[in-house]
């Protein structure tokens, strides 16, 4: 069974870095599939722009092989490439040099003014500037044209203004799209469900019935090819300043009067107002960072990051763990735990609600004990939700306890793809619906809650804690939660 598709008018969207890695892995198969479901006019157009010398026919020619790898299993899928393909074009442009884009603002005045169109930069950050005032100077910033704006927005409050202002300049704030692909996620927008078309959640949804909340998002990889970006950056400017903290917003933040962009948006922004700035004083004891060394991951032996890296004297984390607080009504004395990091066990993103444990027990000890309920939401591998009950043990017998999970994944019950979060975010873009992407005051109000823990941090004498790749970090992160009487979530399965 598929989902029902509603197609979207028709576009033409230009992918700056048409060649790189994200265009290859997720946006050109999401479009695929979106194509594959009905949901692309066969007259848009999708444009792959790069440095590269070659010809609309030679860019399928490479995409063609690339996507068919990845549709390898997928009859189907396979069987609708070659009329996807025809959508395709390439345009060779350096986002830093003048020649070429007349003609390229030519190619795409063919369509006419009110077409959608839609910018997408992704392309290293150090180009945005280039590429929105190009656009600009190109005449291309028309009405229904939009721009997408690829992560990392800046690595302080002060350089995500920079290019907030750039492509300020060149875009009003309605066109501008700020992707963080996991608000694309099916299990985000299954929060949004769980929480506002139930009346069972929002009741017991504040500190007073929730003890804590656990925000992980675990990677088994280490630096692959993007060592110069990552030692530049670090696990909380890479992950918690965006992903991290987004997932913390749709957790905590109030119920928006409706679902419109503005309405979710200003919520998710109190909630990022509200938090508890940390101080330099108490950094070492809500913040851990951490460095991987040598140690085992999938069954193989890995090197540690600095030799990964080649530079012995890097102080970038590559792990992080934050006690964060969320100072207002409805969450003083609920902590949120957030912890994300390279080299882990396991890849796992996941989001986990524990609930206070009942006032009092009417059973025997023999009953064994009553654990709190957990909402367990999973945003990968497997998208899902959980939520973990006491039941009576079935069977005869004396009372027993089970702690068992009701287990609520029920697109894959139904046989439902699940769109990738590009899939729903790109056409998202083409309806021009903001909804699940950051406005600018979100991103600086997050980066304004970061800066003072980097700054901290710099000052700090001693470097990240080192843990062994395959770990669940340094032992200080076990530490910071359990000084608190608790622990990190551990799935017990079924
Ligand atoms: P990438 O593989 O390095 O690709 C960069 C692309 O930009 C290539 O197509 C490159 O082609 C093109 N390019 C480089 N310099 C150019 C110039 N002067 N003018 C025009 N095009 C130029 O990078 P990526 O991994 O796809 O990442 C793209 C963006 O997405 C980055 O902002 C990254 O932080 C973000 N992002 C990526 C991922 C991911 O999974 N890859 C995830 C999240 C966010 P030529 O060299 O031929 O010009």
């Amino acid at each position: 069974m598929t989902a029902k598709t509603v197609p979207v008018d028709s576009f033409d969207l230009v992918i700056f870095g048409g060649t790189g890695d994200l265009a290859l892995r997720k946006l050109l198969p999401g479009l695929l599939r979106r194509y594959a479901d009905g949901q692309i006019p066969q007259d848009s157009r999708i444009i792959g722009v790069a440095r590269d010398r070659q010809n609309g026919a030679e860019y399928r020619a490479r995409i063609g092989e690339a996507l068919e790898k990845i549709t390898e299993a997928e009859p189907l899928l396979r069987a609708r490439l070659p009329a996807f393909l025809q959508l395709l074009d390439y345009r060779p442009l350096d986002a830093t040099r003048e020649e070429g884009w007349e003609e390229f603002g030519e190619l795409l005045k063919t369509t006419g003014p009110d077409r959608i169109r839609v910018f997408y930069l992704s392309t290293s950050p150090n180009l945005f500037v280039d590429l929105c005032s190009r656009l600009r100077d190109a005449g291309l910033n028309t009405g229904n044209a939009r721009v997408v704006v690829e992560k990392p927005i800046g690595r302080d409050s002060a350089s995500a203004a920079a290019i907030n202002d750039a492509v300020g300049a060149a875009f009003a704030e309605h066109q501008t799209f700020r992707i963080d692909h996991y608000l694309g996620k099916e299990t985000v927008q299954n929060l949004l469900a769980l929480r506002f078309a139930n009346i069972l959640f929002e009741p017991l949804w504040n500190a007073g019935r929730i003890d804590h909340v656990q925000i992980t998002v675990a990677e088994t990889v280490g630096l692959e090819k993007r060592a110069g970006y990552y030692d530049s950056s670090g696990a909380l400017r890479d992950m918690v300043q965006n992903h991290l903290l987004q997932l913390l917003c749709m957790v905590a933040m109030e119920p928006p009067a409706t679902l419109q962009a503005d309405a979710l948006r200003d919520e998710k922004l109190k909630v990022l107002r509200s938090l508890k700035p940390i101080t330099a004083t108490e950094v070492s004891h809500v913040t851990v960072r951490g460095q991987y060394r040598a140690g085992a991951s999938g069954g193989a032996a890995v090197p540690g990051y600095l030799d990964e890296l080649g530079r012995p004297d890097s102080r970038t984390e590559t792990f992080v763990a934050i006690k964060a607080e969320v100072a207002n009504w409805r969450w003083a004395g609920a902590p949120f735990y957030l912890r994300t990091g390279k080299r882990l066990p396991e890849r796992v993103s996941e989001i986990v609600v524990a609930f206070r444990p009942v006032p009092h027990s009417i059973f025997d000890a023999s009953a064994g004990p009553a654990q709190p309920n957990r909402l367990v939401l999973r945003l990968q591998p497997d998208e899902g939700v959980k939520l973990w009950l006491m039941i009576k043990d079935p069977g005869p017998g004396g009372l027993r306890m089970k702690y068992v999970p009701l287990d609520m994944s029920f697109a894959e019950a139904f046989g439902v793809h699940q769109p990738e979060a590009y899939e729903r975010l790109l056409m998202d873009v083409v309806r021009g619906n903001q909804s699940l992407f950051m406005r600018r005051d979100e991103v600086e109000a997050a980066w304004a809650w970061i800066d003072p823990i980097l700054e901290a941090w710099e000052q700090l004498p001693e470097a990240p804690k080192p843990y062994t790749a395959g770990s669940w970090g340094p032992n200080a992160a076990v530490a910071l939660i359990e000084r608190d009487g608790r622990t990190w979530h551990e799935d017990t399965g079924t």
